[in-house]
């Protein structure tokens, strides 16, 4: 926390002093959305498609936001140039607005409160890259497909990341109501399999990464080594595959080596999984 410099409604303050009401509607019923992004050398990586995104979630629960594009780049910008670090994680969350009472109604809200979270990121640690990671399978009981909204209300995921840990996995895939698996609790899911590329489609509800999308842009104009295709896939083409590796824009790609405590492939970090991160790391530098 003390890392943190955070910029509440355009107020930037260091991470302990940082305060915001008890009721607002974020901290009283996760009635929010949320953008993670971060820095390469003080340039916010894909920004516009982050707020775009942000918009896009904000639609999808009926958030009007009360901040143009322009503010919350502003603001963005404001925050990162206020700091330090040149590679910096950041972190958007509107939330629709501090209410005048408890209650669920909307027309109970004043307008969006705007939260900017930076501080420098870490590299990710060697072992990811030497070792790789490992997942379990969770299942979602909420149906849900299509391209999800990234709301404050992370429960079951929350839920799923709890129960790897307690299996001393690093993190889960999420498996659908349809047995489809979609992605991991903070992070888009990826096999190779005979040479080709799959990822789980967005309409097996999937959040639309936009690390996912740099991968889905290289693929098309052949800047990746395999082919990439987009299919649904069940838990054993994750248990069968040659390579598996999961993305997330803080995370990059990371290898995946044991799913439910079985070796994927040969249980070491996949050659053309980490053949594709320094394409990938070529590709957004
Ligand atoms: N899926 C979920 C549920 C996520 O929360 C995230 C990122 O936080 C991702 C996928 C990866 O998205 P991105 O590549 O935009 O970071």
């Amino acid at each position: 926390m003390e890392d943190f410099l955070i910029n509440i409604n355009g107020q930037i303050h260091n991470g302990p002093e940082a305060q915001i009401s008890v009721f607002d509607r974020g901290f009283l019923y996760g009635d929010s959305v949320y953008e993670a992004t971060r820095t390469f050398n003080k340039k916010p990586f894909r920004i516009d498609q982050h707020i775009e995104r942000l918009f896009q979630s904000a639609e999808k629960i009926s958030l009007t936001p009360t901040f143009s594009r322009e503010q919350i780049l502003s603001e963005v910008l404001k925050t990162i140039h206020a700091g330090s670090a040149s590679d910096a994680t950041v972190r958007i969350v509107l939330t629709r607005g501090t209410n005048s009472d408890l209650g669920l109604d909307p027309e109970l809200s004043g307008p969006n409160n705007l939260i900017i979270f930076t501080k420098e990121i870490k590299p990710n640690p060697a072992w990811w890259i030497a070792d790789g990671v490992s997942m379990i399978f969770f299942q979602k009981k909420i149906e849900a497909s299509g391209s999800l909204p990234k709301t404050g209300n992370y429960q079951e995921n929350i839920l799923a990341h709890k129960e790897a840990h307690a299996q001393k996995a690093y993190d889960a895939f999420l498996v659908n109501t349809h047995g489809f698996v979609t992605e991991g609790t903070t992070s888009n899911a990826w096999i190779i399999k005979d040479g080709v590329l799959y990822t789980p489609p967005l309409k097996d509800g999937v959040l639309d990464g936009l690390t996912r999308r740099a991968l889905l842009e290289m693929a098309k104009r052949q800047k990746i080594i395999l082919p990439l295709i987009e299919k649904s896939l069940n838990k054993d083409d994750f248990r069968n595959c040659d390579e598996c590796f999961i993305t997330s824009t803080t995370r990059n790609i990371v290898p995946v080596t044991k799913i439910e405590g079985r070796n994927v492939g040969s249980g070491s970090p996949g050659v053309m999984t980490l053949e594709l991160l320094k394409q990938y790391l070529e590709f957004v530098n």
